[in-house]
Parts: C-alpha cells; structure tokens; sequence
C-alpha cells in the first residue's frame, strides 16, 4: 500500500514538500477486517485545520502516520462477511490506494444512479454540508433571497440551487470567470471577489439584489462577511460553514468592523459542523438524490489523476483550482 503522510505542522500556505509518499506491506486480514483498492480520494479544506496540530472539533493528523480522508473504493479482500469481494464502500482511509480497515468503518454506497464519485461531493459530505446549512441553521423560506460566497466549489454549487429552488433572488460569490459563468447558466447572480474591498464588494451586493439578504451562507470571511453583514435584511440568518479565506493564517486578523450589523438587522449568526447533523443524511439523501439522478441538480468536478497527485489537489483548493468538488481519481 502507497500512503501519504505529513511531516510537520505547516505555517501559513503548506509546501508541497510537507507531503511524503510510503510505501509498506499490509498485515495479512484480521477477522472482520476489509481491505479496499480506492479509486477515488476527496481533499477538503476542513484537512488543512488537522494540519495545524491542535486539536479542533476534530484531532489533528499524526505526523509521519498516514493521513486520513474520504474514499471510495471496491472491496478485494474480505473477513467480514457484510462487504464481499466487489462491493462498492465510502469509508475514511483516504490519502493512499490500498486501505485495510475493520468493516465496521465501511459504508456501503447509496444506490442512485450516479456516478460514484457523487458520494464523496454532491451527495456526500459537502452536498449534506449545503443542505443542513440552509435549512437546519438558517432555516430558509420560500422567497428568501440567499447570498453563497464560495459559490461554485463542492457545498457552494448545491447551496446555490437549493436556494434557487426556494424562488427568491440567489446571488453567489466566486472567484474567476468561468465559476461566475457557472452560476450566472444556472440563474444565479454572480459576484467576483477579486480585486474588491469590503466597500466595493458591498456595492456590488447591493447592484445584483437591492433589497438585501435574509440568508448568508458563509464559507469565506473575510471581506465577504464584512460585505454580506451589510447587505442583510432584518430578521437575516447566517449559517456559519467555513472561513477558508483565513486558514492559512498564522496569526488571527481582526473580525469585521462591522459586526453591529447583527444588532441593526436583527439578525442570527450560527456556526455548525456536518458530521452533528448526521443522523439527518438519510434525509438529505431521499431529498436530494432523486434530483441528482433526474438531472434537475446538476454538479461539476475537477479530477486529478493519480495518488501521486493528491497534495497538489490539496493545495489546488486554496488557490480557487477547482470547480464543483475536488477529486483525485486513482
Ligand atoms: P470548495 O470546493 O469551495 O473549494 C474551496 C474554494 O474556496 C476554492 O475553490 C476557492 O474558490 C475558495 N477560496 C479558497 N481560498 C480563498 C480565499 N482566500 N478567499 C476566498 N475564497 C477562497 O470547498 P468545499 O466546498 O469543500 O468547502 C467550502 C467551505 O465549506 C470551506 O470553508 C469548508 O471549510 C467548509 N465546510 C464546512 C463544513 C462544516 O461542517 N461546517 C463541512 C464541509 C465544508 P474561488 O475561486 O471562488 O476563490
């Protein structure tokens, strides 16, 4: 088995040479072990707060240990006998191509008619991320206009037609012309982030919906947030998914300055963490599955190729690389 480890806790944006390829021979099968050949690796964002050494919601990844990650492979060798030789299984040994795991870790796939790469984006994680943040947290309504920064990555993408669906004015934040092409195809008003201050973010806000937002799904800060929190209406939601544009800071920055507005507008702001809202995936998945197979929803990806390149896709998210999820494809 090839697997990737981390050799130290970087500062600010990670080096590729933090990344160390191993190679070691698996033990042979324990009882109610599986081992799985992936064929398909997720990198997150959320990993590089397991790179930062401190415990979180979650722990931080060892050192020299493999690293861990969603996968999706196919079983080639069983002891248990709930996953034969052949069956199709998500579980968290990613980040290398052979994993070995008790079969008590391994989810069998759900069983839409989609490509199974969907379960580690749209109808995975991220997919359940959007939808609990819109409606378990900001608790959407009919009509309500809903502001996505992050708007064309993995949760950004469903947020956004979830929140199409509901009929008010969606707009999304993004950051290159073909992701603002993306949204703008599917009726989203779209909003570059690039090159703006908070003041002209805000106007821009303002000039693609005027009566402002009664939801913000947040994946950025920054000066999004800065923006957004004075374009809300009163009574506004904020679901608090991410901050990406601050994780690879070494020191904390200063908040918005203006944070009043929560007063002014009488508005929520809630930060949550998917894996809470767990129970509920079986939901999201009779909700949301149907429109993935239909092709009401629909859902972009960015392919790496090979296990080699798995640090590079990593580090792709931070530079805005990707469309729709972001996947290493073995
Ligand atoms: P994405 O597919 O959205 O990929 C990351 C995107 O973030 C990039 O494509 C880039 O898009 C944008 N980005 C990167 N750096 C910056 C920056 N400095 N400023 C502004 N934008 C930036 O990732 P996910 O959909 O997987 O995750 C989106 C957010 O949701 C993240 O913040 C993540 O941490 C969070 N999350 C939270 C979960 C929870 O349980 N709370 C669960 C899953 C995800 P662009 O080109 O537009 O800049």
């Amino acid at each position: 088995s090839r697997y990737f480890t981390i050799n130290d806790y970087p500062q600010g944006t990670p080096a590729r040479e933090l990344f160390e390829l191993h190679e070691q021979e698996l033990p042979t099968l324990g009882e109610g072990e599986v081992r799985i050949r992936n064929t398909w690796l997720s990198v997150d964002p959320y990993m590089r707060g397991r790179m930062s050494g401190v415990k979180t919601y979650i722990d931080p990844f060892e050192l020299n240990a493999p690293l861990e990650g969603a996968a999706i492979g196919e079983v080639v060798e069983s002891r248990d006998s709930a996953f034969p030789e052949g069956t199709k299984v998500r579980h968290m040994g990613g980040w290398r191509d052979i994993a070995q795991l008790p079969g008590a870790q391994l989810e069998p796939l759900p069983a839409f008619e989609v490509p199974d790469q969907a379960y580690l984006g749209v109808l995975g994680m991220p997919g359940m991320t959007a939808w609990t943040g819109l409606n378990r947290i900001a608790e959407m309504q009919d009509g309500d206009n809903v502001l996505v920064s992050g708007a064309a990555g993995a949760v950004g993408s469903l947020a956004v037609q979830l929140a199409k669906a509901k009929g008010g004015t969606v707009v999304g934040i993004a950051g290159s012309q073909d992701k603002l092409d993306w949204l703008e195809a599917r009726g989203v008003k779209a909003v570059s982030y690039r090159g703006k201050d908070a003041a002209q973010l805000t106007e821009a806000l303002r000039e693609a919906c005027p009566e402002g937002f009664d939801v913000y799904y947040e994946n950025v800060g920054g000066t999004c947030l800065e923006a957004a929190l004075n374009t809300l209406r009163v009574g506004a939601r904020i679901a608090v998914c991410g901050m990406i544009a601050r994780y690879n800071e070494n020191t904390p920055s200063a908040g918005p300055g203006n944070l009043a507005m929560i007063l002014i507008r009488r508005a929520r702001m809630e930060g949550f963490i998917v894996f809470d809202h767990w129970a509920h995936y079986p939901q999201f998945l009779e909700e949301v599955g149907p429109q993935v197979e239909g092709g009401q929803i629909d859902y972009e990806e960015t392919v790496e190729e090979g296990l080699e390149r798995t640090p590079d896709a990593f580090l792709k998210l931070f530079e805005g690389a990707n469309r729709g999820k972001m996947l290493v494809r073995l």
